[in-house]
């Protein structure tokens, strides 16, 4: 895996302060700078990858304390650890910085080895807990994301297509007779032909709004964001095809000589008719239907009367 130094935005009204700390980190580590609270704001709320914040408190526009504020309220960057450095010396102000989250409460003037091994040991943290965070969100058989990510996402997208009215297909995909397949060729077999199902899937995935997901067992999920129903329908047969031209042999398979799927899947141009809960089980009834009328096929929960 490629090594990506950690990057650090310093943010600070003062240039003496700013060019002092550039100085003492730039060689370890990616530093950006910002010359004020609305600036550090303006580079936060962008897509950045920012693993560590040092902030003063006293700025002109925005001080630091409600800069912290503001990415302590914001879901996508809650989690950059925040370091206060600061003239403002008072064990109210540390107290009251620390309640808002900052992980730590620096004074001036600093020692510069201290200042330099106390973010190197918060960095090692954070790095920690991000790849605890990956960990606990992915699959460990097929690296896809696990049903624990599905759920989450799943809200997610779901309420901001709820929220533009967009259209929305999530395709539950089950493989066909793998008990079957296990019990022919191993499990061992069995896991590389998950793995390779998983791999398939996701090379169909093409925007970063494609998600797909491994449910639990032989059963996997994909989010996608179509725009009507055929499309929905040519995504669903794109995935089947794609399986099936891994070409893995399964001679036990009483309705195909490789390995096949079947497909629920749920489509509405207007989600807002639906809850969470809904979808999730007309994807599952859809693939039940599927599996009922035969396997190798996509059934398609508009066609059914409910
Ligand atoms: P259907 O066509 O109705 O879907 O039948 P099926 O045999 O695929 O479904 P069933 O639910 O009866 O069996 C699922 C099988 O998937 C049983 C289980 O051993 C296997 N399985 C689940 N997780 C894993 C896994 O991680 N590795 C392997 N090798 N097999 C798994
Ligand atoms: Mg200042
Ligand atoms: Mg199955
Ligand atoms: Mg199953």
């Amino acid at each position: 895996m490629e090594f990506k130094k950690p990057t650090i935005l310093v943010v600070d009204d003062m240039t003496t302060t700013l060019l002092l700390l550039h100085d003492l980190l730039k060689d370890t580590y990616e530093v950006k700078i910002a010359k004020s609270g609305t600036k550090a704001l303006e580079i936060l709320e962008s897509p950045n990858d920012i693993d560590l914040i040092l902030l003063d408190i006293e700025m002109p526009d925005i001080n630091g304390y409600d800069v912290c504020k503001r990415i302590k309220n914001n879901e996508t960057i809650t989690h950059i650890p925040i370091i206060f450095i600061t003239g403002r010396t008072s064990q109210a102000d540390e107290e009251y910085g620390l309640n808002l989250g900052a992980i730590d409460y620096i004074t001036k003037p600093f020692n510069n080895a201290i200042v330099k091994l106390r973010i190197k040991n918060y960095l090692n943290l954070k790095i920690k807990n991000d790849m605890l965070e990956k960990l606990s969100m992915y699959d460990g058989l097929t690296n896809i994301r696990n049903r624990r990510y599905f759920d989450e996402t799943f809200e997610k997208t779901f309420n901001e297509i709820k929220r533009d009215k967009k259209s929305l297909a999530v395709l539950m995909i089950d493989i066909d007779f793998f008990k079957q397949y296990n019990d022919s060729y191993g499990h061992l077999k069995g896991d590389y032909a998950l793995e390779s199902v998983a791999k398939a899937m996701k090379k169909c995935c093409t925007r970063s709004t494609d998600i797909s997901f491994r449910l639990g067992g032989e059963e996997f999920g994909l989010i996608y964001i179509a725009s009507n129903q055929k499309e929905a329908l040519v995504f669903a047969k794109k995935i089947q095809d794609e399986i099936h031209n891994l070409k893995i042999e399964h001679k036990s398979s009483k309705v195909s000589s490789y390995l096949s799927v079947s497909i629920g899947l749920f489509f509405s141009e207007n989600i807002r008719d639906f809850s969470k809960d809904d979808i999730y089980q007309r994807c599952d009834d859809a693939l039940y239907f599927a599996k009922k009328a035969g396997r190798n096929n996509i059934y398609s929960i508009d066609t059914l009367s409910f």
